[in-house]
């Protein structure tokens, strides 16, 4: 194709530009052209230091541009045998990123080259798509080759031979074909401030770029913004979407943090981890509208600094991160706590139980219409989402039944795979939980095993460090403290919202400063942000011998208490690793590499108490780890058997089965059972298809 003078000028520089930067470069590519290799990326500092108008003009008319560059790819000089016909250029490392959220028509963006950054929510399969479509004529023969771009599939009017109308054949072997996939990328969890909600992007991508990155990857993609009609049925609508060519494709490093802490603000952070008072700030910096629960908020600030992940040299890993479950009571302000990990961490996703898309908790492997045809696309759920920071799932007893088993690799191995329709991916869910859940039935019963009361299955509730949990008791003493944190807190919010809509207010400044002291957090919660991402990044603690020594003895002890006759097991390892990553973490409050015997005494006592509200067999005190492994306490295990013996044994002297009453009786006098507890166990067992009803008000074993 001739060229006009000045395009023929451009392919030039370009030709200038690689013989400068790219040589080496070119040369690999022509090797390795076109199985491996089929695109040289440029970075667009290399160009602009080149010629900076040229790289000017690469962003704004990207099209064009591309095909020069393209073109002087082929006219470089090469072996002569090899021919770089179809390599794509692909140009990255914008000095920019464009924000999702902050696209704008005025901004002149549309159909130029945009950078964006965020994390991969759903990618399709990579599948073939054609590019030009070779028709047969039926009739007399002729091809008929058709371009085919992104409105639907086109077909020739009529036969450039015969050219009457068909019919046609497609030749696939005389057809082109890329492979094609789409993605879409929503804005970062650490981007988004308050809670807003997120927002993305899709992205259309082809032939060497596909098949990179999976659901739940931070990636920057390079591309060309265009805009598309939105529709609603068959109408189209006046309004329309943003999306993007995809031209290149970074994964960021996995650790990547956006915050920016300055040298102040290091002066800062060391300066309060040196204050004795530390933890107790800590404290009155979460949720300070709430009142009280002081462990459940220390336990979630050492959630936020977590443990150390540790790698063993054996090769495996141990999660540093602190799953943690709120239980209880409604209206005793789990969701309000839960929902303010928002300010202060550095990167969070908050959601609740049910999910808010189709990929719920952890993923989902989905058939919808977000791929072009009908393509299995692979999607992100919050664990994955939340990958490196912290999911706060509010009603985790909601969640979805095809959450429920994959949660559990989620929680320890951290990692979520889903294996369907071809689809075999596994993605990454380094987060910490923070789950919050209402007892089944309405409210919480410290007499019934904990198992009995929410619904999660034990397999699961054992994956948490820390289980707390809340009841509503009326206590007048507390309940007026409560009553005036609560009334503060609304007058600082009136007076505050006053001021700011009331021209003439009667109260000063001073005035709502004063009141608004009293209950903010004592920490700002950006600094805390800064501080918590500073810590993760700068601190690995390890265990001193005295640390180790109050962790043994807890746990020894601990277990000791159960270990008469066939009494329950009380602590499982499980919790050994968990105060082994709470120590980690209280370590890390003070930016200490140091886990102190202050740090151990601690955590247990936060381990304790817990194990205190869960572990303990409400018939007996004794604490009994069965209680949260298998959700049923010893002694009603063995209630459970001794009644089905009884029923054996009656079912002996009774020939139709034991009769109602009659197990009543005995259940009550033998087995010291009152009326309620054998019928509820009945049901229980009839459940469980261990007894039947032959006939009415009689049982038999099966
Ligand atoms: P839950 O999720 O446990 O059902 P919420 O978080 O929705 O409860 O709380 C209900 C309301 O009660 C909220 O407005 C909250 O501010 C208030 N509330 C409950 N407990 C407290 C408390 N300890 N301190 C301050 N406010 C509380
Ligand atoms: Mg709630």
């Amino acid at each position: 194709m001739a060229q006009a003078p000045q395009n023929r000028d451009l392919t030039e520089r370009f030709i200038e530009f690689y013989r400068n930067y790219y040589r080496e470069e070119i040369g690999t590519l022509a090797q390795q052209y076109p199985k491996e290799k089929r695109s040289l990326h440029i970075d667009y500092d290399d160009l602009y230091r080149f010629d900076s108008e040229l790289a000017d003009d690469y962003i704004t008319k990207p099209g064009q541009f591309q095909e020069y560059a393209e073109e002087a790819l082929r006219l470089f000089d090469l072996p002569a045998d090899v021919k770089l016909g179809q390599a794509h250029v692909r140009m990255r490392n914008l000095p920019e990123t464009v924000d999702i959220r902050n696209l704008r028509v005025n901004d002149d963006h549309i159909g130029t080259l945009i950078s964006v950054q965020g994390i991969v929510r759903k990618a399709t399969d990579v599948r073939p798509k054609i590019t030009e479509a070779a028709f047969e004529c039926q009739r007399c023969g002729t091809m008929s080759y058709i371009p085919q771009g992104d409105g639907g599939f086109q077909e020739p009017h009529e036969c450039q031979g015969c050219e009457r109308q068909g019919p046609f054949r497609i030749d696939f072997d005389q057809s082109n074909f890329v492979d094609s996939q789409k993605l879409r990328v929503q804005e970062s969890p650490e981007g988004l401030r308050g809670g807003e909600t997120p927002q993305s992007i899709d992205i259309n991508l082809s032939d060497d770029v596909t098949g990179k990155v999976t659901a739940g990857d931070h990636v920057t993609v390079v591309g060309v913004l265009h805009i598309e009609q939105q529709t609603s049925g068959n109408e189209k609508t006046p309004v329309f979407d943003y999306y993007m060519e995809g031209i290149s494709l970074t994964i960021e490093d996995e650790e990547f943090e956006d915050m920016e802490i300055s040298d102040e603000d290091v002066a800062e952070i060391v300066e309060l981890s040196n204050d004795p008072a530390i933890y107790e700030k800590m404290v009155e910096s979460v949720a300070p509208a709430i009142y009280g629960y002081e462990q459940e908020k220390i336990a979630m600030i050492l959630q936020l600094f977590s443990g150390v992940t540790k790698h063993l040299p054996d090769g495996s890993r141990i999660r540093g991160d602190l799953h943690m479950l709120l239980i209880g009571d409604p209206g005793t302000g789990k969701s309000q706590m839960l929902s303010y990990i928002r300010h202060i961490a550095p990167r969070s996703v908050y959601t609740s139980g049910k999910g808010s898309s189709s990929a719920g908790l952890t993923a989902a492997a989905v058939r919808d219409d977000f791929g072009d045809g009908q393509q299995w696309t692979l999607e992100a759920g919050a664990l994955v989402l939340a990958d490196k920071g912290i999911a706060a799932v509010d009603e985790l007893d909601k969640m979805r039944p095809e959450d429920r088993s994959a949660m559990h690799e989620g929680l320890e191995q951290q990692q979520i795979s889903v294996s369907k329709a071809g689809i075999n991916a596994t993605l990454k869910s380094r987060c910490s939980l923070l789950g919050a859940a209402n007892p089944k039935y309405g409210r919480f019963d410290q007499y019934e095993p904990i198992g009995e009361q929410i619904d999660l299955e034990p397999a699961l509730i054992s994956r948490f460090d820390l289980i707390f949990t809340v009841t509503d008791d009326p206590d007048p003493d507390e309940d007026s403290k409560l009553a005036d944190h609560i009334l503060k807190t609304n007058y600082a919010g009136e007076l505050n919202t006053q001021r700011t809509n009331v021209a003439n207010s009667e109260f000063t400044e001073q005035q709502v400063d004063a009141v608004t002291d009293e209950v903010a957090p004592t920490i700002d919660a950006d600094l805390l942000r800064k501080y918590i991402a500073y810590a993760k990044r700068t601190c690995y603690p390890t265990m001193t011998d005295e640390a180790k020594e109050v962790i043994r003895d807890f746990y020894v002890d601990f277990r000791a208490r159960g270990a008469d006759e066939d009494a329950p097991v009380p602590v499982t390892a499980r919790k050994l690793e968990a105060l082994v990553r709470l120590g980690e973490a209280s370590a890390r409050v003070r930016l200490s590499d140091k886990v102190t015997r202050e740090d151990a005494e601690r955590v247990t006592g936060i381990v304790e108490s817990c194990l205190r509200d869960i572990g303990m067999d409400p018939e007996t005190g004794e604490f009994d780890a069965d209680i949260v492994e298998t959700g049923r306490s010893k002694t009603q295990r063995d209630r459970i058997k001794n009644l089905l013996e009884l029923i054996r044994t009656m079912q002996e002297e009774y020939e139709e089965g034991a009769p109602h009453e009659e197990v009543l009786e005995r259940a009550n006098s033998e087995l010291n059972m009152d009326e309620k507890t054998v019928n509820d166990q009945l049901d229980k067992l009839k459940m469980k298809g261990d007894i039947y009803e032959p006939r009415g008000d009689v049982y038999r074993a099966t």
